[in-house]
């Protein structure tokens, strides 16, 4: 899939556009992030693990307080279609957000 991606962005976009100094220097010029790698994920709940891992990460990197703050989330989306609750992952009144924890799947993100 990165293959295919990464060839058709190529020719559409001219490499010339792509990425900063610090990223062409180390032969960086495509879309991807560094340590980026694709996996497929196996069954539901997985799926479902990543998507959690996902929605809690604008509140992990401390950029809001809930998923549900975050507005360029595809939370909401979910919530619609009934999979998530709409305080799923909010702190309320508490001062901490208890995050879900992601152990098992951290060291595969990069993070
Ligand atoms: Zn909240």
């Amino acid at each position: 899939m990165k293959v295919l991606f990464t060839r058709a962005f190529r020719a559409i976009v001219p490499s010339t556009e792509i990425g900063s100094a610090s990223r062409q220097k180390h032969r960086e010029r495509d879309v991807w992030q560094r340590r980026f790698w694709e996996r497929s994920l196996c069954d539901r709940d997985e799926v479902n693990h990543y998507l959690d891992y996902i929605h809690y990460n604008p509140v992990k990197h401390g950029l809001v307080a809930c998923p549900h703050q975050w507005k360029y989330s595809s939370f909401w989306r979910y919530v619609e279609k009934g999979m998530y609750a709409e305080n799923w992952g909010c702190c309320g009144d508490r001062q901490e957000p208890k995050p879900p924890d992601f152990r098992n799947i951290e060291h595969l993100t990069g993070e």
